[in-house]
C-alpha cells in the first residue's frame, strides 16, 4: 500500500502524463527491511572536533532514519586506511564510505581542488550555493564518475587561517625558503613564490613542526589548530586564510555501494549529508572565536595579519595557476568557468548585500 500511495502521490505531483513512471526496484519491493552495513573511513584521527565528529553525526543520523536499515561504522586515519588513501579505498570498493578533502586527490585529477576551495575563491555560504544551485555538484559527480565514486558536501570549515609561523611574515622574502604544510592550489602558490611546499596528514603536523621537518605549517582554524597543540610548537598565528576561503570536506560513496541501495536509503544517505555539511559550518562559526581568544590569553600566541604586498602577490600567483589548471582538459575548462562565473555573480551580489552589511554593522558599533 505504501508504494502504492507513493506511486499515486509521485504521479500526482509530477502534474503531467509525460513524464516517465518512476521505477521501484523490485528488490525492495521483496524485501523493504534488508539490512546494510557499511564501513567509513576517514583522513581524520578519530573522533577529530568538527571533521572526525562529522562523520560520527551522519552515521548516527543515517541509523536513526533508517531505523537501523543502515548501519555505518566509522574508522579514523590509520585504523583501516591511512589518511591518504580514503579515496582508493572507496574507489575499490574496501569499504563503501569515505570523508576527506577532495583537495588531498590531486594526483588522481588536478580538478579535484575545485571541490575544497580554491585560494581568493568562493567562502562557505557562495560554494554551497554553488554546489547545490550553480551545477557544482554535477560537475563533481562527472568527474568522480570514472573512479567509481558519488561525491556528497561532507561539511565546510569556514574562512581558515593563513597558518602557524616561527618567524614573522613581513614581505614575500620571508616566504622564500619556507618549508610549509599547505595543500591544495595554494601550496604550488607558495612553491612558485620561491617557499616549498608539502601535503601531510593533520595527525603528522605537530610532530613534524617539532622536529623542524617543516617551518610552517596551516591546518583549518583556531577551534581545530588548538585541539591539535600547534600553539606548542609555533609563535605566530596569522591570517587570513587566503589560500581556503571557505573549504568543503567531502563525503565518498562507492558507486555500486550507493546503487544498490533503496531509493529511500538513498535519498537518507542524501538528507544526512547535507545536515552534516551545514552542521559542521554552524559548530567552527560558535567555537573559533573562543578557541582564538584561548590560544591568545592562555597561551601568548601572537596574531598577525599577512601584510597587504604579500597576499597581492599571492593574489595574482593563484591567478597564474588557477588559468593554468583550467585549460587542461574540456572538464577543468567547464569547471573552472563555472566557478568563476559563480564568484562574480556572488561577488557582485555580496559587495551590495554581506559586504555592505559587514561595514554597516562595524559602522553602527563605534
Ligand atoms: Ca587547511
Amino acid at each position: 500500500m505504501r508504494y502504492l500511495g507513493a506511486l499515486i502521490l509521485i504521479n500526482l505531483l509530477s502534474g503531467c502524463a509525460k513524464e516517465e513512471p518512476i521505477q521501484i526496484d523490485e528488490d525492495t519491493v521483496r524485501d523493504p527491511q534488508q539490512l546494510f552495513e557499511w564501513k567509513l573511513v576517514t583522513s581524520w584521527p578519530k573522533n577529530f572536533p568538527g571533521l572526525g565528529t562529522a562523520p560520527e553525526n551522519f552515521a548516527r543520523l543515517v541509523e536513526r532514519m533508517s531505523a537501523g536499515r543502515l548501519k555505518i561504522k566509522v574508522f579514523g586515519a590509520g585504523q583501516l586506511v591511512p589518511a591518504f588513501e580514503v579515496f582508493d579505498a572507496v574507489s575499490q570498493g574496501i569499504t563503501e564510505m569515505g570523508h576527506g578533502a577532495s583537495y588531498y586527490w590531486t594526483g588522481k585529477a588536478e580538478e579535484t581542488v575545485f571541490f575544497t576551495g580554491v585560494p581568493f575563491g568562493l567562502n562557505a555560504q557562495e560554494i554551497n550555493g554553488w554546489l547545490h544551485y550553480g551545477g557544482g555538484l554535477e560537475l563533481w559527480r562527472e568527474l568522480y564518475e570514472p573512479f567509481n565514486l558519488v561525491p556528497f558536501a561532507g561539511g565546510n570549515t569556514g574562512v581558515q587561517m593563513a597558518g602557524w609561523f616561527n618567524r614573522e611574515i613581513n614581505s614575500m622574502e620571508d616566504i622564500k625558503g619556507l618549508k610549509m604544510r599547505i595543500p591544495g592550489l595554494g601550496g604550488e602558490v607558495i612553491t612558485r613564490a620561491g617557499g616549498t611546499s608539502v601535503t601531510m596528514p593533520g595527525n603528522e603536523l605537530y610532530t613534524s613542526m617539532q622536529t623542524g621537518v617543516i617551518d610552517a605549517t596551516e591546518w583549518v582554524g583556531p577551534y581545530n589548530d588548538l585541539a591539535l597543540g600547534f600553539h606548542q610548537v609555533a609563535k605566530y598565528y596569522y591570517y587570513p586564510g587566503w589560500h581556503e576561503p571557505g573549504s568543503m570536506l567531502e563525503f565518498i560513496v562507492n558507486s555500486d555501494a550507493f546503487e544498490i541501495l533503496p531509493d529511500d536509503l538513498k535519498a537518507i544517505v542524501e538528507v544526512a549529508t547535507r545536515a552534516v555539511n551545514q552542521d559542521m559550518l554552524d559548530e567552527y562559526t560558535a567555537k573559533n572565536n573562543q578557541a582564538l581568544a584561548e590560544l591568545i590569553r592562555e597561551h601568548g600566541v601572537k596574531l598577525r595579519k599577512l601584510p597587504e604586498p604579500v597576499l597581492s602577490e599571492f593574489r595574482k600567483l593563484s591567478k597564474q595557476v588557477l588559468m593554468e589548471i583550467s585549460t587542461r582538459n574540456d572538464l577543468s575548462k567547464r569547471i573552472a568557468e563555472s566557478v568563476q562565473n559563480f564568484k562574480e555573480d556572488a561577488m557582485t551580489y555580496h559587495l551590495i548585500s554581506e559586504e555592505a552589511y559587514y561595514q554597516a554593522r562595524r559602522a553602527s558599533s563605534d
